[in-house]
């Protein structure tokens, strides 16, 4: 058993109190990488944000538990070596789709947990998140449930159609299940293809999507004042690197993300926990293209990873203060 508090990690639940007071948002970044790990801590340090770094099944699959645990051990002493005394870090796990991998975490040093169950039936669900949210209230992990069913691919988690949130559902599950906050579907989606061409409308040669459904965050927040909610698949999908990945040899057809002015909108809500987990992909890739078609005889990777690096903590920065507002806040 490693406790997270070991690690000098935090839960999430006085950072979404605060989150949800001051009108911003905690920004939670997918890593797999070290070279992630890098670029989030240096941009939280940097902006002097609280930062959720979050793992997926398909992460743990990808770079082993352990490892990961061990890079956000490394985040919390990088922090500080940065000049951050106390940084605050949560080490959240993204789409836990059973108790025992809820488990597994929390007994190996996570201080948060998402359970999935948001394809269960309703029943179902609240059965499951209430059973992780017992287990991990234990070790006072906080727990992050799922209600309604967003669209899009996200490593081993995938749906074709969404369904929104309803609103009359959530007072019932929040008291039912004691999770700590929720994720809702009002529209956002999972990947880099959020949305086809069909469904946006060009504004100035520019597909801007259909709105995110804030009459039903009105309603939720409006239901549980003051309670967590938080944002799946809210990656921008910038075109200037969907642009640069198709210059030099990609081929990203019609990547359409959320339009930031609508996540900025969202911040300013009970919405607490924004995920961005494509945009950070997007600019890995885009920086890594470049380089090597520009420099075709390197071969060190670090010749390679310093710019991709350099390119996603510009990116996460410009998360962090232009879009969820959580700078100076820790
Ligand atoms: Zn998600």
């Amino acid at each position: 058993m490693v406790n997270y508090k070991d690690l000098g990690l935090v839960n999430t639940r006085e950072m979404f109190a605060k989150a949800v007071k001051g009108g911003y948002a905690i920004p939670a970044f997918n890593f797999n990488t070290m070279e992630q790990m890098q670029a989030i801590v240096m941009a939280a340090v940097e902006t002097k944000s609280p930062v959720i770094m979050q793992v997926s099944k398909g992460a743990r699959n990808y770079a082993n538990g352990t490892i990961l645990r061990n890079l956000a051990k490394g985040a919390v002493e990088y922090a500080k070596e940065l000049g951050c005394p106390n940084p605050q870090i949560v080490l959240h796990l993204d789409h836990g789709d059973s108790f025992e991998l809820c488990k597994d975490c929390i007994d190996n040093g996570f201080s948060s947990v998402m359970i999935d169950g948001s394809s269960l039936p309703y029943e179902e669900n609240i059965k499951l998140t209430k059973k992780v949210v017992e287990y991990a209230h234990k070790y006072d992990v906080t727990v992050e449930a799922e209600l309604g069913v967003l669209a899009g691919v996200e490593d081993e988690v995938s749906a074709a159609e969404s369904h929104y949130t309803k609103p009359e559902e959530v007072v019932d599950f929040a008291t039912r299940t004691g999770c700590d906050s929720l994720a809702i579907s009002i529209g956002t989606s999972h990947g880099a293809h959020k949305f086809t061409p069909e469904q946006c409308t060009l504004v100035n040669g520019v597909l801007v999507p259909p709105p995110l459904a804030f009459d039903v965050l009105h309603a939720i927040e409006k239901k549980l004042p003051g309670f967590p909610i938080v944002l799946h698949g809210s990656s921008s999908v910038p075109q200037e690197e969907v642009e640069t990945i198709n210059k030099y040899g990609g081929k990203l057809d019609a990547a359409i993300g959320i339009p930031e002015e609508q996540l900025r909108e969202a911040s300013k809500s009970a919405v607490c926990k924004i995920n961005i987990d494509s945009d950070s992909r997007l600019a890995m890739t885009a920086a890594i293209r470049k380089y090597l078609a520009e420099n075709p005889s390197h071969f060190d990777p670090r010749q390679y990873l310093k710019p991709a690096r350099e390119n996603m903590k510009k990116m996460y920065i410009h998360k962090i203060v232009n879009v969820l507002g959580s700078d100076n806040k820790l």
